[in-house]
């Protein structure tokens, strides 16, 4: 499969450090308030990303931090009057129950950056002994210029980047671009010891020693939002080649940005919608939808237009899985497929053979996506046209919408059943209760076959209808 490499501007094949294995970090949250649909756009395409390699046979090991110290969480805690542990615990819980909402398996790991201070300090003191990093008045810097290839990955050049930055004359820097490993304390702020005094790590060095640590010195891909590309990756570079002396990362990926009237969604313009809030007005798996329908690269507008849009193409393919499982239970001949039925189903390959091979390139969901309509209006009209179709048939439909849906992760709030059989039967009964008002007593029956056929019992009380599995 080939994948769009930020540091090269091109697409290349992946070719993991160890055959058949993957190694992949993405940059997580930093936890002071529930995600908004923005910080929800990486957390599900990478997630896309780490079950396609899967599919394709990797064994794929994916690490996503909390980054849990940080200004705002401190500003978040200091208005509460509540310890930042509170705050970045909170959190972290509230992210999960948006995750999973949203589909996404957790990674194999989910470090949190002050987990591994003592990593942290290690690096720095290795830094500061290879002449890579100083320490003035309780701070540590990285020392920039001693790292020859900084700018690499956005494409620019020391000098160039100098030029452009703003000195502050007070400064204590030897270069304006040198960034801070190591924060000396300020009053009421979370703080560890250190040979330099009590302080706590920059965000950069954070990434950096976790991914080191759960994923070693060089990795197979390293992803997050494009805005994190610079400085944050960069200097992520600098610091890893800088202590290990090997290439940090053979892949960089970056999404592109979820917007609001073309402007990008975040936190300090306020033009945000939390993943609660749109998942409440929406679903959350039309959220995952909205945001698979475009290629993660492409900038990507939010509106309640194309959520609705969507969720609408998500119905249909709800409706397509559940109309074939309602054949299986209820209208299905015999356990032998035809030589016409075999024949339909071994066709089905090509929609498969497709998928591979829009996702191979640079996984091109919104093309996945749109084979995945294809082959669901192919099994449509088989099943609608066949006046008896066989078990395995059916399954095999079935089983065909199911592993392309899956690698997308889409269809789940179906899957974990009772709570939509609950709806469904309750529809069922609004359904016939219309059918006995409007005197259609057969269409009544027939609804009530349906359901005893589903294994429900109903019972006509003086309160309403009540109703029972059986
Ligand atoms: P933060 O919590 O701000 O560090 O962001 C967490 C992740 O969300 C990072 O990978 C960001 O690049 C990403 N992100 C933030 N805002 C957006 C946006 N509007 N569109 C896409 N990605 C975003
Ligand atoms: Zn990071």
């Amino acid at each position: 499969m080939r994948l769009f490499n930020t540091e090269t501007g091109q697409k290349e094949e992946l070719v993991p450090v160890e055959p058949g294995k993957v190694k992949m970090y993405a940059c997580g949250p930093t936890v002071y308030d529930y995600i908004h649909v923005g910080n929800a756009r990486p957390v599900i395409v990478f997630d896309v990303l780490r079950r396609y390699m899967e599919f394709r046979g990797y064994d794929v090991t994916f690490v996503q931090n909390f980054t849990d110290v940080d200004d705002k969480i401190i500003d978040r805690a200091n208005r509460e009057g509540v310890p930042c542990e509170e705050i970045t615990e909170r959190f972290i819980k509230e992210y999960f129950t948006d995750a999973q909402g949203l589909g996404v398996q957790p990674a194999t790991f989910h470090p949190r950056a002050t987990e591994h201070i003592g990593g942290m300090l290690e690096a720095i003191q290795t830094l500061i002994d290879k002449g890579c990093a100083y320490a003035v008045g309780g701070d540590v810097w990285f020392r920039t210029a001693a790292f020859k290839d900084y700018g690499k990955l956005s494409g620019q050049n020391l000098e160039d980047l100098q030029a452009g930055a703003r000195v502050d004359v007070n400064s204590v820097k030897e270069n304006p671009m040198d960034f801070a490993l190591w924060k000396s304390a300020k009053p009421g702020e979370p703080s560890w010891p250190s040979p330099w005094g009590e302080g706590r790590p920059g965000w950069h060095i954070e990434c950096t020693v976790m991914v080191n640590h759960y994923l070693g010195k060089t990795i197979d891909i390293h992803a997050g939002g494009q805005d994190l590309t610079f400085p944050h990756h960069e200097n992520e570079i600098a610091q890893s080649e800088a202590l290990n002396d090997c290439k940090f990362a053979n892949f960089w990926l970056h999404n592109g940005f979820l917007s609001i009237d073309n402007k990008k969604m975040s936190k300090s313009l306020g033009n945000f919608f939390t993943v609660r809030d749109a998942a409440n007005a929406y679903g959350y798996d039309a959220i995952r939808m909205f945001m698979l329908m475009s290629h993660y690269r492409n900038p990507l507008n939010y509106s309640g237009e194309i959520l609705v849009q969507a969720k609408a193409g998500l119905e249909r393919l709800y409706t397509a899985v559940e109309n074939l499982e309602f054949l299986l239970k209820n209208g299905c001949r015999g356990e032998l497929c035809s030589p016409a039925e075999q024949e339909f189903l071994n066709g089905l390959s090509v929609y498969k053979d497709r998928f591979i091979e829009v996702m191979d390139d640079d996984f091109n969901t919104a093309d996945g996506i749109a084979v995945i309509f294809e082959l669901v209006r192919e099994i449509n009209a088989a099943t609608a046209g066949a006046s008896d179709p066989s078990k395995p048939f059916v399954e095999g439909c079935l089983a065909a919408i199911r592993e392309l849906t899956d690698v997308l992760g889409l269809l789940y709030a179906q899957a974990d059943g009772e709570a939509d059989l609950d709806t469904k039967v309750e529809t069922l009964i609004e359904a016939r209760q219309q059918a006995r008002a409007n005197k259609n007593w057969a269409e009544a029956d027939r609804i009530r076959d349906e359901l005893k056929d589903m294994g429900i019992i109903l019972e006509d009380t003086p309160q309403g209808v009540k109703w029972k599995r059986g």
